[in-house]
């Protein structure tokens, strides 16, 4: 008997056991993060922008809806359960906001176990897409967009001549077209973190939000003495979302946004500066309700935004990397890490021309003193700032 549980019975067991855990490992999809990015401007071409992060990729299903006039849109993930926690709370911060629309997300247990996902919109106002994306914390992502109807009827109505108020400062007329030729470049500065979340933090215990704001408010002031409009997303060390930020940035008409941050690697010998903007490619559409000429419209937009960024990108990472080049005493080939595109969830909740700079790594015994030391910050500052300006040509 000992035998037959030794070389059968006990076997069988582990091989029933492996097989029930890999099935259930194979089905938990976690919904890790929500945001909302609500933009209340009506110039621009989204209304909100939903994004979630899942552990794997989900699978999204689509209830349709026999009543062509409905108002809802349903989706379905099956097999995603909401992570506990700070995710519940991003969930229910969705729910409760409005805008013209309404958004409903809910676990479902029967008939099958998942995540249900409503939009209820007037579709003579909005319409919605969405596209997926793999994330920098390698999370499977999706985004829903809910595009703003008025905006599109009148660039298409323009010949899809762009009329986002973004896009006034460039030097081919289009300022002169939209009116705005004499108003002052709205620019947002974005210093990354604060309140509970510090960041990364650095040798010697300096903390990423210490850095981000004080050269935050030192790129600000100098802006300001080269007569832009200037706002901050804050200028104290208070808690806030990234969602609020860009919304911030959006219901202001920011022209440009930066965000800034510091950065953190494993591999304490990571040094210099980085810049990052998204690029439409990253982003892979999977869902519209729009005519394919109104999407191509969107394209346009998009594809011109992201144009703008990666100028402003390039301008920035290497005006700060010349400003800096003195303070070290490696080449500014090792400080430039150059620019690079991600998507990152700040910068896709901007409607403008958006950037995130990584000012430098606080695991980096050499550079995280500098980044300490004022006149350092104040040497990125002045980089970034220059940076701004030279694309600006103002
Ligand atoms: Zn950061």
């Amino acid at each position: 008997m000992s035998k037959i549980i030794e070389n059968f019975l006990i076997p069988l067991f582990v091989i029933v056991s492996v097989l029930y855990a890999f099935n259930s490992f194979g089905h938990a999809i976690e919904l890790n993060k929500a945001y909302h990015h609500i933009t209340n401007e009506p110039g621009y071409l989204e209304r909100a922008n939903i994004s979630f992060y899942f552990s794997r990729d989900p699978q999204v299903q689509e209830i349709k809806n026999k009543n062509t006039n409905a108002h809802t849109i349903t989706f379905f993930f099956p097999d995603v359960s909401i992570a506990q926690g700070e995710c519940e709370a991003m969930i229910k911060r969705i729910s409760n906001q409005h805008n013209g629309y309404s958004v409903a997300i809910t676990p479902v247990i029967k008939p099958t176990k998942g995540v249900k996902l409503a939009f209820n919109f007037d579709p003579a106002q909005c319409s919605l897409g969405y596209e997926t994306f793999d994330s920098i914390g390698l999370q499977k992502g999706i985004v829903f967009r809910l595009y703003n109807k008025n905006v599109l009827t009148s660039i298409q109505n323009n010949n899809n001549q762009p009329v986002l108020r973004t896009l006034w400062w460039q030097p081919d007329g289009a300022s002169a077209k939209t009116g705005h030729k004499d108003k002052k470049p709205n620019i947002v500065i974005d210093a990354g973190h604060g309140g509970s979340d510090s960041g990364a933090i650095g040798c010697g215990g300096i903390q990423e939000k210490q850095v981000c704001l004080a050269i935050g408010t030192a790129v600000g002031s100098l802006l300001k003495q080269k007569g832009c409009s200037v706002l901050l997303t804050r200028t104290n060390d208070c808690d806030m979302q990234l969602d609020e930020r860009t919304a911030y940035a959006n219901d202001n008409n920011a022209d440009l946004f930066v965000s800034i941050h510091a950065n953190y690697a494993a591999n304490p010998r990571a040094i210099g500066i980085e810049t990052f903007c998204m690029q439409p490619a990253l982003l892979k559409k999977n869902f519209s309700c729009l005519t394919s000429s109104q999407d191509a419209c969107i394209a346009n937009i998009i594809n011109q935004r992201a144009a703008l960024s990666y100028q402003l990108a390039q301008s920035v990472q290497s005006s700060v990397c010349n400003s800096v080049s003195s303070f070290h005493d490696v080449t500014i080939d090792r400080i430039d890490r150059k620019v690079k595109h991600s998507v990152s969830q700040v910068l896709l909740g901007a409607q403008e021309p958006a950037i995130l700079i990584e000012v430098g790594f606080l695991s980096h015994p050499k550079e995280s003193l500098l980044l300490h030391d004022t006149h350092y910050q104040n040497s990125i500052a002045h980089g970034i700032c220059n940076g701004i300006l030279s694309i600006l040509q103002f």
